[in-house]
């Protein structure tokens, strides 16, 4: 799509469109005057020809969006999904910082069995 359009310099996101000279901001809604048949997932830039072929499409890589509104519409699921991958996290967390003091343990011991022998000079008169 991208190649369809080049940016202008100077910000404001304006593109021209190559194919009729056309400054437009937003590409996405200019591309469809000249590809009115495709319809493109907004996640992952999947084309699809028609419409519900793209819904399917959603329905089953990213159950979570809508692609007729374009918005994230199971809000529940998506927390859940968070919370998940939080505890996850935590859990992944709580096992590095077991493995650590595990280390530790042993590095104590190891250290205290190696300085056991010593004995300190004592200096009295
Ligand atoms: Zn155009
Ligand atoms: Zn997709």
């Amino acid at each position: 799509m991208r190649l369809t359009f080049e940016r202008l310099s100077g910000g404001c996101n304006l593109h021209r469109c190559k194919l009729c000279g056309k400054v437009v901001t937003h590409i996405r809604n200019h591309y469809h005057v000249h590809f009115p048949g495709r319809f493109e997932c907004p996640l992952c830039r999947a084309t699809y020809t028609r419409s519900d072929n793209l819904r399917t499409h959603c329905k089953f890589k990213h159950p979570m969006f809508n692609p007729d509104t374009r918005k994230f519409e199971n809000l529940m699921a998506a927390a859940a999904v968070n919370a998940l991958s939080a505890a996850a996290a935590q859990q992944q967390l709580q096992q590095q910082q077991a493995a650590a003091a595990a280390q530790l343990q042993q590095s104590t011991a190891a250290t205290t069995s190696q300085s056991g022998g010593g004995g300190g000079g004592t200096a009295s008169d």
